[in-house]
């Protein structure tokens, strides 16, 4: 009998993490083309204000859409391109995707903020102020409508030269929001040195509401001292009507999550702002 298990076992697990591994490598030797072969795409998910459910923003989300995988999410490629100097170009494909989106629907009456994540090896770029004013520039947008996510551990890596690069993005007008806020070193200090807009409370306090009170009083902390920097507050991660409710008790401006909206094409997207009615400006 436990010869039997063993070989069952050795059928079901073996040709499955064959068949992974396969996959990564397909996917490792398909990643560096994908850019060429016009497959990345970006989803946008709506970022709403707490006071009243308005849509005052997107953040925009790279997708892959592999020809025979399927549509396949950043954690499965964007570490092996982060690894190399192509994130480069898929960086600022992102951009200047995620600044013609954001143009279309101010035309369409929507002036949104578009969120864009940045990589470690993107922000670390001199060459990426210049980039993001030229796109802004060629698409009429004012930078203050973007706003660039960035994490604590990638301003970790070299401070001196990420405040650097980041005072010289906010001296153009772009926002910065650190994201997953809370997850890193939470260092508080430089919060103070850098010309940050926006904090992302990250969605590991919000999912642990529910189960541990003391996660609510973290989220007020945060909160309190965000605004005694004058900082905008967003939660990520936000699934079920209590965790809306209770992070709406704590004073957060902004909230983004599955229970508000998933991730979804641009055109579904549009279709949702037309669908609210109400045009924002
Ligand atoms: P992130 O910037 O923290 O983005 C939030 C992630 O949480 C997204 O995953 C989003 O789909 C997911 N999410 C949103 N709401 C919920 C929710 O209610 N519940 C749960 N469980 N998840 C939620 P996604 O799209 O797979 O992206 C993962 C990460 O990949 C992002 O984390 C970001 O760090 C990175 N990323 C995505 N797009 C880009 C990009 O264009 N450039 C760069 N450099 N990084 C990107
Ligand atoms: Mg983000
Ligand atoms: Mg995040
Ligand atoms: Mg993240």
């Amino acid at each position: 009998e436990a010869k039997d298990n063993g070989r069952h076992t050795f059928a079901v697990f073996s040709p499955t993490a064959r068949h992974l591994l396969k996959q990564r490598l397909e996917l490792r030797q398909d990643v560096f083309s994908a850019l060429d072969r016009r497959q990345f795409v970006l989803f946008y998910q709506p970022q709403v204000s707490a006071a009243n459910g308005a849509v005052v923003g997107a953040e925009a989300l790279l997708r892959w859409e592999h020809p025979r995988l399927g549509l396949l999410a950043p954690d499965l490629f964007l570490p092996m391109l982060e690894g190399s100097p192509a994130i480069t170009e898929v960086g600022a494909w992102v951009c200047e995707e995620a600044c013609r989106q954001a143009r279309e629907w101010e035309l369409l009456g929507y002036r949104l903020r578009m969120a864009v994540n940045v990589s470690p090896r993107q922000l670390m770029d001199e060459n990426l102020p210049p980039l993001l004013q030229n796109i802004v520039a060629h698409y009429g947008l004012d930078a203050e409508c973007i706003k660039l996510e960035v994490t604590e551990s990638m301003l970790m890596q070299d401070i001196d030269k990420a405040a650097f690069i980041l005072r010289s993005l906010r001296n153009a007008g772009f926002r910065i929001a650190l994201d997953d806020f809370g997850t890193g070193y939470s260092n508080l200090s430089y919060l103070r040195q850098l010309p940050i807009t926006a904090i992302k409370i990250d969605r590991s306090f919000v999912r642990e509401i529910e189960r541990d009170r003391r996660c609510l009083d973290i989220v007020n902390g945060v909160i309190a001292f965000a605004k005694s920097l004058k900082l905008d507050v967003i939660c990520e991660g936000i699934e079920t009507e209590l965790q809306k409710e209770a992070i709406r008790s704590t004073g957060c401006d902004v909230l983004q999550g599955y229970l508000i909206g998933k991730p979804m094409r641009a055109t579904d997207f549009r279709a949702m702002l037309l669908a609210q009615g109400t045009a924002p400006m």
